[in-house]
């Protein structure tokens, strides 16, 4: 095999999707809704695939023209700023292959990125595939005491110093993710400015993950790392339909950004994949279109979806609680980790004996109660996995969770 698959075989959602599915334990791990997208997006894809032999042929590499010209719309009234529809927008196999493509464009041998732990697992493979070094730094929770009863994903911040210390002339970019996962983090304004005001100093890309860009809650805002002054030039926003829509098996997502970078993202797309599937964009396509004319309104799917969350939210914090887990309360996304510390389970399989203590928890939870949950250790880098080992994630993004709790319950009480 190629150098570059090195080290990088094992998948976390390989692994404990499977094992979930083994032995039919109840998903709270692996993040996709278990209901449907809403019905104007559904019925859209109906209508495209049933609309003519158009709809089931190529389209436009870079992204279905109807696709790209309202992503275009909707996000320049944003951003505050025009996009433009065929240079700033490339649409990609879910979110996942946006950040393919940017790594392999924009990083070269040698070429440091900057990851934020805990991260989205891929990013490390993906940076690594592309020849280059990861330069890590820590989101660490800002006080042990006195951050009253329950923690929140607000309480996990970057040191100002230590952050600035990463960036170096072999720096070429720094990836965030906000609202993040694992943690639920959203980063806020002056966070961003300090991110934003490194990478004009030191003239770095920032590669922006915000496919959890809706799903926020108490009020936490979302805000655009692109929209800070003099940041559209440098940062390549990632979106995903899946997350946006509910629809995470539709795959469509995008990269968004000035077109000078977009381009050389672009020149890897058409060169692998080519584009993504007719239909699906153009279901998308449709509901964009409909969330542009209904935005900022109750009618609004990006307003519904959030507030339905946030009920299920609190009544799984309240039930982790319940169990004696520690949960943190996340500003968005639909993930929420749970410091599974004091619960001092005694783990015998003696198959999992020199895995982290997080997933060695986890698979007995999945084994011998029916639950299965992500270890968080799987969002740290290999080098700090062991450090990271009192924490499991839930997905809330579940309507088993409403007639389930009883069992979740009994589930977790040991
Ligand atoms: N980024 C983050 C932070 C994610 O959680 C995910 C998983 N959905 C992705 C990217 C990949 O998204 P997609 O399913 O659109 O490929
Ligand atoms: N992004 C989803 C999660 O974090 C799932 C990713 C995947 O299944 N590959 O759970």
């Amino acid at each position: 095999h190629a150098r570059r698959i090195e080290g990088i075989d094992k998948n976390i959602w390989v692994e404990f999707t499977q094992l979930a599915a083994d032995y039919k334990a109840v998903n709270l791990g692996q993040g996709f809704p278990d209901f449907s997208p809403p019905s104007f997006v559904q019925e859209a894809f109906c209508k495209a695939l049933n609309g003519g032999f158009s709809m089931h042929q190529y389209t436009r590499a870079f992204g279905h023209p109807n696709l790209v010209k309202i992503l275009a719309k909707f996000f320049s009234r944003i951003v505050g700023r025009e996009i433009d529809p065929m240079e700033d927008i490339l649409v990609s196999v879910g979110a996942y292959q946006a950040l393919f493509c940017t790594f392999q464009a924009l990083i070269d041998e040698g070429d440091e990125v900057i990851i934020v732990e805990p991260f989205f697992d891929c990013y490390q493979p993906m940076v690594m595939m592309a020849g280059g070094t990861i330069c890590l730094l820590y989101l660490r929770l800002k006080c042990l005491e006195g951050c009253g009863p329950v923690l929140s994903s607000a309480d996990w911040v970057l040191s100002p110093e230590e952050l600035a210390s990463k960036f170096s002339p072999r720096t070429k970019a720094i990836v965030i993710n906000t609202p993040n996962n694992p943690l639920g983090k959203v980063y806020q304004r002056e966070e961003l400015q300090m991110i934003a005001d490194l990478c004009i100093k030191h003239d770095v890309i920032c590669i922006s993950d915000e496919v959890y860009e809706w799903l926020t809650y108490d009020g936490t805002k979302h805000v655009k790392i692109a929209s800070l002054p003099g940041m559209w030039e440098r940062t390549v926003t990632i979106g995903s339909a899946g997350k946006t829509f509910s629809a995470t098996g539709w795959k469509v997502g995008w990269a968004m950004g000035s077109g000078h970078i977009l381009k050389h993202l672009k020149t890897v797309h058409q060169n692998s994949v080519y584009h993504c599937a007719t239909a699906a964009q153009e279901a998308v396509a449709v509901g964009f279109q409909r969330e542009y004319d209904v935005f900022g309104t109750e009618e609004s799917y990006f307003h519904q979806l959030p507030i339905h969350l946030h009920e299920k939210r609190l009544r799984l914090a309240d039930c982790l609680k319940s169990v004696g887990l520690k949960p943190i309360l996340p500003q968005g996304g639909y993930f929420m980790i749970a410091d599974i510390s004091n619960l001092n389970v005694d783990l015998t399989d003696p198959s999992t004996k020199d895995e982290p203590y997080d997933y060695r928890f986890v698979k007995w939870l999945i084994k011998e109660k029916g639950l299965a949950t992500i270890p968080v250790s799987a969002f740290y880098s290999p080098e700090h996995r062991n450090e990271f080992q009192k924490y499991i994630r839930f997905c809330f993004v579940k309507v088993i969770l409403k007639g389930s709790y009883d069992a979740i319950l009994k589930i977790i009480i040991l």
